[in-house]
């Protein structure tokens, strides 16, 4: 990939096996992923790039229960608590 020393990127201070501190210029990472209702930020998704991501278990990318990954666990609970009480009405 080309580097550039656009501000798009982030500056990252590298010091070199021979003393000198040098300057990398990184892919910014995105946004925190926020939950689908509240906007929370959602915990246990990483922060990473989608080439990071492609190489991660499908585990490691969001919380193994419903709605995981999308909605925050107290949307989820009141997700479940309101279709639970709409099938009993
Ligand atoms: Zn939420």
């Amino acid at each position: 990939m080309k580097v550039t020393k656009s501000g798009s990127r982030r500056k990252i201070y590298v010091k070199t096996p021979g003393g000198v501190t040098k300057v990398q210029y990184k892919i910014r990472k995105p946004q925190a992923p926020k939950c689908g209702s509240c906007g929370a930020k959602l915990l246990g998704v990483p922060r990473a790039l989608k080439s990071e991501l492609a190489n991660m278990p499908k585990t490691a990318k969001r919380p193994e229960r419903p709605f995981g990954g999308v909605l925050c666990s107290r949307c989820m609970r009141d997700k479940i608590k309101a279709q639970a009480r709409l099938k009993k009405a």
